[in-house]
């Protein structure tokens, strides 16, 4: 209906440019339509013109303005006098072969202009689902944990660049609870995430360990650089891997301790308690893992002797190392074998709307690039503390 309607808007647009009296708006939709519909065009409106002592051309031209509401009858009742239409029309619809003629192609007409009637449809539900996106994607009153409009994420701010404790002044929009002023790439990407989904965004800094057992009931989520593991995939359920980690070995940076064999040697590997570098820790020398709450507790102890080694996630031994300029340096996880991870938002196995909003929003700031620029400003631009 729409589509007809607009075909027969662009006959009559033909029809106004013969009659010379084309409005500005005839040249918006003439000039994208393919051959084959603008010949079409010009026979149908040539036809129109030579056949009625009226030709569509202003009422037409102010129609295609409206073209959304047109009707066929709006067009062929158009009642002003074309003569200089009438004149050029009639040599080319002189006999019904002509006016067979424009009918047939008018059909093509119909055709080429759908598409371009149909992509423009698309571009402006693209619009439409950006704006709108929440109410029409997402049902969050069916989610058991989304429906009071608070998303409540879990973090521990010692794990930069992805969430440490910042100075506050982040304009963070959806985030309306943030003690701590946790800051970094998953913050920022939560907030991004509460923002798509029209939810408030609280943000809990808590012990690493303590996190999982939290999910469900003080926290909805976690966003705080977690690996995707089985044994976690049977505690709770993970959004799409949003980024590829691997574990590396901080050390003084006059350390001597270069391979595994070193770490096997070690006297004290600090980690952070319940983590993939905890794990990794202990499968090379259990006896020297030295496991406390906090990254920032474990470095510190590494900078002051107690610790020979942490091991942690590369990118975060990175920023530790700015962070302590010239006293430490990260070795590579290649070094060690140390296998590629994938971070996840974890959430509570029991609420499926959550893992599909979250999943969606995710999908949709990768897919228009604020990830990325996410990943820019908090991850590629991280400075020292
Ligand atoms: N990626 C590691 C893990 O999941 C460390 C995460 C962290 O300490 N925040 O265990």
């Amino acid at each position: 209906m729409k589509k007809q309607a607009l075909s027969l808007v662009l006959a009559g647009l033909m029809a106004a440019s013969l009659a010379g009296c084309g409005s500005s708006s005839s040249n918006t939709s003439t000039t994208s339509t393919s051959t084959t519909a603008s010949t079409a065009a010009t026979t149908t409106a040539a036809t129109t013109a030579a056949s009625t002592t009226t030709a569509a051309a202003t009422t037409a031209a102010s129609t295609a303005a409206e073209a959304e509401s047109t009707t066929e009858a709006e067009v062929t009742t158009a009642s002003t006098t074309a003569e200089a239409a009438s004149e050029e029309a009639t040599t080319e619809a002189k006999t019904t072969e002509a006016t067979t003629e424009a009918k047939t192609t008018e059909a093509k007409t119909t055709e080429a202009v759908s598409e371009e009637a149909e992509s423009e449809e698309v571009g402006s539900e693209e619009v439409e689902s950006e704006e709108g996106s929440e109410a029409e994607t997402f049902d969050l009153s069916a989610s058991k944990y989304l429906s009071d409009g608070v998303l409540t994420v879990g973090l521990n701010a010692t794990f930069p660049p992805f969430e440490y404790v910042g100075d506050g002044k982040d304009d963070f929009t959806a985030i309306t609870a943030n003690e701590s002023n946790a800051t970094g790439f998953d913050v920022a990407m939560m907030n991004e995430i509460g923002k798509r989904l029209g939810v408030d965004v609280e943000i809990e800094d808590m012990d690493f360990d303590g996190i999982i057992p939290a999910l469900g009931t003080k926290i909805d989520v976690a966003a705080t650089g977690m690996t995707i593991t089985d044994e976690r995939k049977e505690a709770v359920n993970f959004s799409d891997p949003y980024y590829d980690a691997t574990q590396s070995v901080l050390v003084a940076a006059d350390s001597k301790i270069a391979n595994e064999d070193d770490l096997k040697a070690a006297d004290a590997i600090g980690v952070q308690a319940g983590t993939t570098g905890e794990t990794v820790a202990r499968e090379i020398n259990d006896s020297a893992v030295v496991s406390v709450k906090s990254f920032n507790q474990a470095v510190a102890d590494l900078v002051n002797g107690k610790n020979d080694a942490v091991i942690l996630d590369e990118v975060p031994a990175e920023a530790f190392e700015k962070n302590y300029e010239g006293k430490l340096k990260v070795l590579d996880g290649s070094d060690f074998n140390f296998d590629v991870e994938e971070y996840g938002i974890a959430m509570p196995k029991d609420d499926e709307v959550l893992l599909d909003a979250i999943n969606s929003a995710l999908a949709d700031m990768k897919a228009d690039g604020t990830y990325d620029e996410l990943l820019e400003q908090y991850i590629s631009n991280y400075q020292a503390e």
